[in-house]
């Protein structure tokens, strides 16, 4: 579970090609991290996998079936924003519950997975705490933790840490990348820091302008950028 793969994907936004014909395998269980400056796409191309936005042609397949047109509640994934997005007049505990209450998931099994997911997250003193009473580390982990009990088939963040500290942010990376090796889940990683996508991915994706210039392990691209401007975006010394 959680093998995506996009074929031959587009978007435009009016006349703008934002994506222009992509092909992409992500594999089970993968840290896949999209990395490219600012408006090169890969806030759409992630939207377009969570189904929040529209292909404008091509299909993207999730564990083998197409998911082109099934609506982002259905495609099994779950979206983890920057802003976090989170209830504030809600408890932690309510906030994470949101969307399993909203799924129908039985009151036991919803405690189990709450359980769960803050003992993952090193929330288990926090869960009667509004958002409020919470740093913004925390507030970002409620954010993973609400996306953990959906037992998604893969995670997808969006510049997840952006809000935050540097400090914090070194933090929050080892957290990630530690939640990912014990899940074993597929997780989509957007970001334009350089050092989020050598030290997390498995699998860097550079994009440039909606193109991908070159996908690779974080040591590929570093020994052998495909030109200047992987060279130059990876920081490798060509
Ligand atoms: P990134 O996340 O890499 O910064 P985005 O995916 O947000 O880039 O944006 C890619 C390009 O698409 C930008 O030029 C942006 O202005 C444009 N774009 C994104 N969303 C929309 C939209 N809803 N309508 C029109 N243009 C958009
Ligand atoms: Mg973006």
């Amino acid at each position: 579970m959680g093998r995506i793969t996009l074929n031959k994907v587009t978007k435009r936004f009016g006349d703008v090609e934002v994506i222009p014909p992509l092909d992409l395998e992500i594999e089970d269980g993968e840290f896949v991290v999209f990395v490219g400056p600012s408006g090169c796409g890969k806030s759409t191309l992630l939207r377009l996998i969570a189904g929040l936005e529209d292909v404008s042609s091509g299909r993207i397949d999730i564990d083998g079936s197409d998911a082109t047109s099934v609506p982002p509640a259905k495609r099994g994934l779950a979206m983890v924003f920057q802003s976090y997005a989170l209830y504030p007049h809600m408890s932690v505990r309510k906030n994470i519950a949101f969307p399993m209450k909203m799924a129908g998931v039985p009151q036991d099994e919803q405690a189990r997975r709450i359980e769960g997911a803050a003992k993952a997250l090193n929330l288990t003193d926090y869960l009667d705490r509004r958002p409020g009473q919470l740093s913004g580390g925390q507030r970002q982990r409620v954010a993973i933790g609400r996306a953990i009990v959906r037992e998604p088939a893969a995670f997808l963040f969006d510049e997840p840490l952006s809000n935050l500290d540097a400090a914090l942010r070194v933090g929050m990376r080892l957290e990630i990348s530690e939640l990912h090796k014990r899940l074993a889940t597929t997780m989509v990683y957007v970001t334009h820091d350089q050092v989020e996508a050598m030290t997390m991915a498995d699998k860097i994706v550079v994009l440039r302008a909606g193109n991908i210039e070159q996908v690779g392990s974080p040591l590929e691209l570093y020994r052998t950028p495909r030109n200047l401007f992987v060279a130059g975006f990876i920081g490798s010394p060509r």
